[in-house]
């Protein structure tokens, strides 16, 4: 089979030549269609050489966070798929036997990390060795506790967001997101700000405040939904005010914390400043700077300070659920391919979209 291969660091891609993989046990063979590409795979890339504390995958590696495919062949132990289902891959990776794993939080298991993409402690190389293979090649294995099943309304290409999309799902599920609650998207333009609207949107959320720099972006998020959407440009200033004002004084209930790395920890504050009593901060992107935290504020206002980090697959099956009845409305995302030799210029067009987090960046492989 083809695949695109990363030898050492600072490298193109090279497409070489590989043996397709065998599925053993309970794991499945994917034919991969489509592999998404987020910006921050350039960053993650440049870091693999330098940041210890995270695992990467071994060179010649094989990258590909979102792969989406058909199941080619399943191992022995594998009843109840078969070859031909449409399914996303979730990369997410752990153990399987800790106490966390057992307790159904994966993401907590100090072996976590995604696949084709890094892990968050040294213990998650071992999850990589077992399954070195990312979406940017023709085939992969993982677990077939990893297939979320796709509804035949939901395409390739769509699949491939489902990484960032179940993301902002699994932080507003956790927010406790609803018709009853007014949501704050910090960051409301880049990828995972663009899916936390279309969840919000799926899950009843009545207001949607959209907070970003980007005013023609903001201006088609509008769109989307004119009567529960209202936007703010940071070139405007500050949206504590703004925030409290859209929501009769209060503030919202939730905040979405989606900013790309690098972002001030001002514009972190200012959202979470606006939250309403009880209100519950989630944070899925961010600066990484240390932000100021005033301890009577929280106590006073009952304000909680959630970490949320990706997304179970069962939580991958709801999005597609979501889909398959059409409450989440995945049109206004527009797609771009590339072939498996064009990974390099792919990884550049993620980090440079017309359309933000509209734009969806695909490897088809
Ligand atoms: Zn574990």
């Amino acid at each position: 089979m083809s695949a695109a291969r990363l030898h050492k660091s600072n490298d193109p891609f090279q497409v070489d030549q590989i043996d397709i993989p065998e599925p053993t046990g309970s794991d499945v063979l994917v034919r991969v269609r489509a592999c998404g590409i987020v910006p921050n795979l350039k960053n993650v890339l440049a870091a693999a050489d330098f940041l210890p504390e995270l695992a990467f995958p071994e060179y010649p590696a094989i990258y590909g966070l979102d792969p989406a495919g058909e199941i080619a062949a399943v191992g022995p132990d594998v009843l109840e798929m078969s070859p031909g289902q449409r399914v996303y891959v979730n990369p997410g990776r752990s153990c399987g036997s800790c106490k966390q794993c057992r307790n159904s939080h994966p993401q907590r298991c100090k072996s976590y990390g995604l696949g084709g993409y890094h892990g968050f402690t040294p213990e998650a190389a071992r999850p990589f060795r077992r399954y070195p293979w990312g979406g940017f090649a023709e085939y992969m294995i993982a677990p077939a506790s990893a297939m979320v099943v796709l509804p035949d309304n939901v395409s390739y290409e769509e699949a491939a967001r489902f990484g960032y999309l179940g993301t902002s799902y699994g932080a507003l599920a956790r927010a406790e997101a609803g018709p009853t609650t007014s949501v704050l998207i910090n960051g409301a333009t880049g990828t995972l700000g663009v899916g936390a609207i279309l969840l919000a949107l799926a899950m009843g959320v009545p207001k949607i405040l959209a907070v970003a720099r980007n005013e023609d972006t903001l201006a088609s998020l509008k769109a989307l939904a004119p009567s529960r959407i209202v936007t703010h440009s940071n070139n405007d200033g500050p949206c504590t005010d703004w925030a409290k004002k859209e929501t009769d004084g209060d503030g919202p209930d939730i905040v979405i914390e989606a900013l790309g790395p690098g972002s001030p920890p001002e514009a972190t504050t200012h959202a979470l400043k606006s939250l309403a009593r009880g209100g519950r901060l989630a944070m899925i992107g961010g600066g990484f700077d240390a932000l100021p935290i005033e301890p009577p504020w929280f106590m006073v206002n009952q304000i909680s300070y959630l970490g949320c980090l990706w997304f179970t697959t069962a939580q991958g099956g709801e999005i597609a659920q979501m889909a398959a009845a059409g409450t989440l409305d995945l049109s206004p995302l527009t797609h771009e391919a590339f072939t498996l030799d064009q990974v390099d210029k792919a990884i550049e067009a993620a980090c440079n979209r017309e359309r933000g987090g509209l734009s969806n960046i695909v490897i088809t492989p």
